[in-house]
């Protein structure tokens, strides 16, 4: 069973629930994180418990959502998503949190936009099991506690940085989901071929791993997009050929980087000779928000060492330069 509240969209391009792991037997990569989420999973289920609250943080698109519910399902458990900005008033959390049958995987995406008020609530509920609800009106108005069922809160974060001490010590367990190796996509791409229907060569698999910036989301739906051109190709398997040709028209280049990605390096080396140059500014240069730019563009290229944060600002590196085929026209560590 689960239950859907707030904006969470689980059906990206409405065909991602066919692809979306059920269980940690068919969730791709991660051996180490899967294993010891088995031995608690294990555990939990003898003593017939809730699994402790669960903090898994790590990019967009690496399987935080899809993780969580394949947990609940292991568990044999009712999984209920909703995410920090859905949770305005203290009326939001308190209807859910009472509604929760036993043992339930209530997840929070977005953990660290939670509201102080909000916040202050889920310590109660995490830690006792209780919450704190007013009855009655003005001059009559008390507070009363009420207790909970017994749920394992699932919190999901792309900046744990951003989460208060309070709120990440009342989690008993700490997952963070790297970036996956060329390797780990290609069998996500495999798996994903076949659940499509569609025949892929190594090759092409690998091609399309390269370019998929270590996250099962971007695999997915390169996967999908070439699919399109060898269906139109006429093409009954997805080729090395067929793929160069979709990633070329696609503009997306070896490294994984697709146009925008381009133009914000480009802004950066054009515009502000390099940097540094500040986050907000550059968000509006290259017509972005300040979080898309710092969660989903920038993550890449720093790793991809293309990018620099540093506290004056972000800069191209070298590496940058000759990317894009720029001369390297400044002294880069001055
Ligand atoms: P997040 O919550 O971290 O943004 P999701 O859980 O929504 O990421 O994952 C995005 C998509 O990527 C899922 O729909 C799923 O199809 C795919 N995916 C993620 N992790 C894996 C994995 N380990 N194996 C196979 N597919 C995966």
């Amino acid at each position: 069973d689960s239950i859907l509240t707030g904006d969470i969209q689980l059906d990206e391009e409405g065909q991602d629930s066919v692809l979306r792991p059920r269980s940690l037997h068919e969730f791709q990569g991660q051996s180490d994180l899967k294993e010891n989420l088995d031995v608690f999973i294990q555990a939990t289920k003898a003593r017939n418990e809730a699994l402790d609250h669960l903090f898994i943080s790590g990019p967009p698109g690496l399987g935080k959502t899809t993780l969580a519910g394949i947990v609940a399902s292991e568990l044999g458990v009712n999984f209920v998503l909703t995410s920090a900005p859905a949770l305005e008033k203290p009326k939001d959390l308190a209807g859910l949190l009472t509604s929760l049958p036993e043992h339930s995987l209530f997840f929070i995406d977005e953990i660290h936009r939670l509201k102080p008020t909000i916040e202050e609530m889920l310590y109660i509920a995490m830690e006792d099991f209780e919450m704190d609800i007013i009855v009655g009106q003005g001059i009559g108005a008390r507070n009363v506690r009420i207790p909970l069922p017994r749920f394992t809160l699932v919190g999901a974060t792309t900046k744990p940085g951003s989460v208060s001490t309070p709120l990440h010590t009342r989690f008993g367990i700490t997952i963070r989901i790297n970036p996956y190796t060329h390797q780990e996509l290609q069998s996500i791409i495999r798996r994903s071929a076949n659940l499509l229907h569609i025949a892929i060569s190594t090759e092409a698999s690998l091609l399309l791993a390269q370019c998929a910036r270590g996250t099962p989301r971007v695999a997915n739906r390169l996967l999908k997009r070439v699919r399109d051109f060898a269906q139109v190709h006429q093409k009954s398997e997805i080729d090395q050929a067929i793929t160069q040709l979709a990633l070329q028209k696609l503009q997306v280049d070896h490294l994984g980087l697709e146009e925008q990605d381009r133009y914000i390096l480009r802004t950066i080396i054009n515009v502000y000779h390099g940097g540094p140059v500040g986050l907000q500014t550059l968000a509006i240069a290259v017509g972005e928000s300040a979080e898309s730019l710092e969660d989903f563009y920038e993550p890449y290229l720093v790793q991809q060492g293309l990018l620099m944060r540093t506290r004056q600002g972000r800069t191209a590196t070298e590496l940058a330069y000759q990317h894009l085929g720029f001369p390297i026209t400044k002294s880069l560590d001055s």
